[in-house]
């Protein structure tokens, strides 16, 4: 019943940035998690913008977010803590790259 919300150029964007900072649990290359909003009503999607970046271990391993999620949130802290850690990180990851006019990331 629920569509697949598409991503907007700028949600995609704001996620790569997201991958970029790497796990915040271990720092290692991540991908995004999508949090489930609390509260919020039925009709409500999880936005593109409302993503973390977990490494594949911690984002459906053994003990992670998706497979242990209270255990998980006990340890690093609650998906709504997590989301507040990474866009505070977005945003002076933004104000660096702003500084430094730099693109791209160093894949090595
Ligand atoms: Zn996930
Ligand atoms: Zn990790």
């Amino acid at each position: 019943m629920a569509k697949k919300k598409v991503a907007t150029r700028l949600e995609r964007e704001h996620m790569s940035k997201v991958a970029s900072l790497g796990c915040l649990v271990c720092q290692r290359p991540a991908n995004v998690h999508h949090i489930r909003p609390v509260g919020l009503g039925m009709g409500m999607r999880s936005s593109h913008y409302q993503v973390v970046p977990l490494c594949r271990e911690h984002h459906q391993g053994q003990f992670s977010i998706h497979n242990c999620k209270e255990q998980f949130e006990a340890m690093y802290g609650t998906e709504a803590e997590l989301l507040q850690r990474t866009l505070k990180e977005i945003k002076s990851l933004e104000q660096v790259n702003d500084f430094f006019n730099l693109k791209g990331e160093n894949n090595g």
